[in-house]
């Protein structure tokens, strides 16, 4: 039975240190991404790294659907990333107000390459090669970023950047769209 965990908010040093790599997919890793996937559910996220869960170790989830925070997030399914690796990406960048379940109640527009050329380890051990667009390029790299220590206020590229996410939830379900994913 899985269980949700305490998500650990900025401040706390485990969001600044470099991850661990994982050495043995055993019981405990499978356990700990099925705690991390109902942790996130519950928190309504898209996707949630390890260190956001106290453990210092590279894996990271991503779960990308429409929900309440994100209601443009596409359908992508569940996916668990272990001893992630990033090959490639695109020299064009897009932007997009992220959020993050460590930084609760703040967005910021944070520029990142449109497309890239990853390689991981999944569940059952088989390393996984995949270019990633759009969205779940951008969770992915959000991710990634978690298990270097780095989050996504380190991204932008001004303090006016930043808003509220009742502001930025206010601004997308208004009449006014330039927000929208896409
Ligand atoms: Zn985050």
């Amino acid at each position: 039975m899985n269980e949700s965990l305490e998500i650990a908010e900025l401040g706390n040093p485990v969001l600044r240190e470099p991850a661990k790599p994982i050495k043995v997919i055993d019981n405990k890793i499978v356990e700990l991404s099925g705690n991390m996937i109902t942790t996130l559910r519950k928190a309504g996220g898209v996707g949630i790294a390890a260190p956001q869960v106290y453990e210092s170790l590279q894996m990271f989830i991503i779960d990308s659907k429409p929900n309440e925070r994100y209601p443009d997030a596409p359908e992508y399914g569940t996916m668990t990333v272990i001893n992630p690796k990033i090959i490639s990406s695109s020299e064009e960048t897009n932007y997009f107000w992220e959020g993050c379940l460590s930084i609760p109640g703040i967005r910021g527009f944070v520029p990142r390459p449109t497309e890239i050329e990853v390689e991981f380890t999944d569940l059952n051990n088989k390393v996984v090669k995949l270019i990633l667009k759009d969205f779940t390029s951008r969770i992915f790299q959000h991710e990634f970023d978690h298990l270097n220590g780095i989050v996504f206020l380190d991204r932008i590229e001004s303090n006016k950047d930043i808003m509220t996410e009742k502001e930025y939830l206010r601004s997308i379900t208004s009449n006014n769209r330039q927000h929208k994913w896409e």
